[in-house]
């Protein structure tokens, strides 16, 4: 069925029965008249309508799993799926298992913590249900997880990308040499840094692999993936509606232009989202893959968040641009960003983790920003493992007041 009938028969379902959209639904005339959604009327919705808010389309016993989102951007919002939504998750994983290879025989580790957040959960099932063996990372430290990816032969990797140089950083003290490894394919989410390309760069050296981006929202789901041509990441349009948008105007924005990703979702009808402002910038491209897939493609991955931008003296940076110079730099083990807002002017700085000697890195990491980001910075060695480590969300940027 075309996207636009399903979502057709959703809007019926849920003007009956959904409170939180049955309002915003009446109201429009066609689909462009829907008011967007955002991230800020969810929080206030489940503050006012505790626990779980007014977004839900069945009574509350038809729901079967419950994740939240990880409030890095403030409170967590709590999601419910029922068991027809949780299996249209696993769907969309196997979209992204397929655009990266992944095939039956493969073992598939996932090296994730299994808590609240929906992270790899859908990963973890959606791997089960193709029918590969898999493997959890779940309650185990860096250390154990090395020696199981090892013993037990895993062919793929699933973390996050800063997690995977973790382990790969790990295993170099230890003396492992992870290319060694059976792993032939890694597949990150939660974070741009896979479509980075310094990281991504990195990654596949270490592990001797191919490293494959994909994109997806606790409250959205799996929306996007990479295939075996890793030219942009594919927008799944079987699942979800994509439109793309100037966050200033909020009018549509042409094909290639840079905005923000709004997103519908067709099968999670007990709790949807419609017409959903992601906070993900980036650039879609139509232009036929050379896959042979049709799909809207975001060339480059999610290029930030719109929330992340950061304005040095007149010139706006995110946050992967400076991630795409530091990791050309494999000296340096972790960072962080600090923006200082004292005063008129903000002022950059970086903190650094260096192996080895540090003052020949620090000076080219100083010219690479002057001459491919135009900001000054002052980078500043920290003592080894000083600075935070990640598993899930890595937050490097600190705005200092
Ligand atoms: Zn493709």
């Amino acid at each position: 069925m075309k996207p636009m009938s399903r979502f057709n028969e959703m809007r019926a379902i849920l003007l009956e029965r959904n409170r939180f959209y049955g309002d915003r639904l009446k109201g429009a005339n066609c689909f462009e008249d829907i008011p967007f959604t955002t991230k800020e009327q969810l929080v206030d919705d489940q503050a006012k309508n505790p626990p779980f808010g007014t977004n839900l389309t069945f009574p509350v016993e038809a729901y079967v799993r419950i994740h939240q989102t990880s409030g890095t951007a403030g409170k967590p919002v709590l999601w419910l799926d029922t068991k027809e939504s949780w299996d249209w998750w696993l769907r969309c994983w196997e979209e992204v298992f397929k655009g990266a290879g992944v095939r039956a025989g493969d073992r598939v580790y996932v090296a994730f913590s299994f808590g609240p957040f929906i992270g790899f959960w859908a990963a973890f099932e959606a791997s089960q249900r193709m029918g590969m063996m898999t493997i959890s990372g779940g309650g185990q430290s860096t250390e154990q997880r090395l020696r199981s990816i090892f013993q037990r032969e895993a062919t793929v990797l699933v973390c996050t990308p800063t997690y995977a140089l973790r382990l790969a950083d790990e295993a170099r003290q230890r003396g492992l040499d992870m290319s060694q490894s059976a792993i032939r394919i890694t597949v990150h989410a939660g974070e741009p840094g896979a479509s980075i390309p310094e990281t991504r760069r990195r990654i596949q050296e270490v592990f001797g692999a191919k490293t494959f981006d994909h994109v997806g929202m606790t409250e959205m789901g799996a929306y996007g993936f990479e295939c075996e041509t890793q030219s942009g990441m594919h927008i799944n349009e079987d699942e979800f509606i994509a439109e793309m948008i100037d966050p200033q105007t909020l009018g549509p924005n042409a094909e290639g232009e840079k905005g923000e990703l709004v997103l519908t979702n067709l099968g999670r009808v007990g709790m949807p989202l419609i017409r959903y402002r992601t906070g993900d910038l980036g650039m879609i491209s139509r232009e036929p893959c050379a896959c042979g897939r049709l799909s809207a493609r975001l060339i480059g991955g999610v290029l930030g968040r719109a929330d992340d931008m950061i304005t040095i003296r007149g010139i706006n940076v995110f946050p992967s641009a400076i991630e795409n110079i530091v990791r050309r730099h494999p000296q340096v083990v972790e960072f962080a960003i600090e923006v200082h807002r004292q005063r008129e002017m903000h002022e950059l700085h970086l903190k650094v983790e260096i192996e080895g000697p540090a003052d020949s890195v620090i000076e080219r990491l100083g010219q690479e920003f002057s001459n491919d980001l135009r900001i000054r910075a002052s980078i500043q060695r920290v003592e080894d493992g000083s600075l935070p480590r990640f598993e899930l969300k890595s937050r490097r940027l600190t705005f200092v007041e």
